[in-house]
């Protein structure tokens, strides 16, 4: 009897502390996810969105949980649901949404990538650190996938990289896109508008119809890089 009460009212509780869920995994298309994890932002909760995909040599990471006490939630989900270990984990800039659990998954035996300007930045602001950096576009093969990296200019941040699946014409943005929620620009400490502008149309030459456009925050249907380049408009003068 003790356990069906407790069951009844275990959710309720969770849900009068914590509004919002402490990870979220959506499955995007085939051996991809997006998972979500939240922050409080100038005193709300925000939700930031990374990326898992799986490979015949384990699972990689495209940026650590905002929330680091996610990372092990992280790691055991996606050896529950898929029985694979992460092998490799690359942040897309040197912020705190992107790279907080560097530390926790290097600890872990997981290798740890930012590209080196990234990593210079790490060091500067006193952010944890990718154990290996690559200083020029490059292109990564883990298992049976293959993906690029491409740095389009200064833009979000002046570090902030993009990441190209070709096969499955995936554009993982990082901050460097904005979602077609968003009604402004975000966190601009470190932003370059006007060079932003100038990025986000190289990005857009460079990968043509990409069939998912994954944002830092918030939803990612629709065109992110469109709505980016309407927003940079809207605020350069
Ligand atoms: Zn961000």
């Amino acid at each position: 009897m003790k356990a069906c009460v407790f069951l009844l009212f275990f959710p309720i509780y969770l849900l009068a502390q914590n509004p919002t869920p402490a990870l979220k995994i959506t499955p995007l298309t085939g051996d991809f996810y997006v998972y979500t994890t939240y922050n409080d932002y100038k005193g709300e909760p925000v939700p930031s969105n990374s990326l898992y995909a799986l490979t015949d040599a384990g699972a990689i990471l495209l940026d650590t949980p905002w929330d680091t006490a996610q990372c092990q939630p992280l790691l055991d989900s996606i050896r529950a649901r898929h029985g694979k270990e992460v092998v490799f984990c690359l942040s897309t800039h040197f912020h705190a949404d992107r790279t907080a659990g560097l530390d926790y998954f290097k600890a872990r035996g997981i290798r740890t990538y930012s590209s080196c300007l990234t990593l210079d930045w790490c060091r500067r602001e006193g952010e944890p650190q990718a154990q290996f950096c690559f200083a020029k576009d490059t292109t990564f093969r883990i298992g049976n996938l293959r993906f690029e990296t491409f740095y389009p200019g200064e833009g979000h941040a002046p570090d902030n990289i993009v990441v190209w699946f070709p096969k499955e014409k995936i554009l993982y943005g990082g901050c460097f896109i904005k979602s077609t929620e968003s009604t402004g620009l975000g966190n601009l400490s470190h932003a370059n508008p006007p060079v932003w502008l100038k990025a986000v149309k190289k990005t857009k030459r460079k990968y043509r119809k990409p069939r998912h456009i994954i944002t830092g925050h918030f939803g990612w249907q629709g065109d992110g890089l469109r709505h980016t380049q309407a927003l940079l408009k809207k605020h350069l003068p």
